[in-house]
C-alpha cells in the first residue's frame, strides 16, 4: 500500500492547530487569565471545528506543550506495544 499525500501530524492538520503569533493588541490568556500585551509573543491553538482559538501567554503554553508530549509519549508506547 502507498502512503497517500504528506503526512499528517496531530497538532499541524485540522485539530488544534497551533502556532506562536504576536499579539496584535492586547490579549488575554486563556489559561492564567494574564495579560498579554501588545507585541509580545503568544500562542495561538486552534478549537477544533471553529474558525476560533485559543491564546495562551508562554509560561502556560509550556505547560500545555508538557501535557501534550506526556499524551505523545503514552501514544509512542501505545503504539510500539502493538
Ligand atoms: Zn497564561
Amino acid at each position: 500500500m502507498t502512503k497517500r499525500g504528506k503526512t499528517p501530524s496531530l497538532i499541524g492538520g485540522g485539530a488544534g492547530t497551533c502556532k506562536m503569533a504576536t499579539a496584535a493588541r492586547q490579549r488575554k490568556c486563556k489559561r492564567c487569565g494574564g495579560a498579554i500585551p501588545m507585541g509580545s509573543g503568544c500562542f495561538e491553538v486552534a478549537i477544533p471545528g471553529t474558525m476560533g482559538h485559543k491564546c495562551y501567554c508562554v509560561d502556560c503554553f509550556k505547560d500545555v506543550l508538557a501535557q501534550t508530549q506526556q499524551d505523545l509519549n503514552k501514544l509512542v508506547e501505545q503504539s510500539s506495544v502493538i
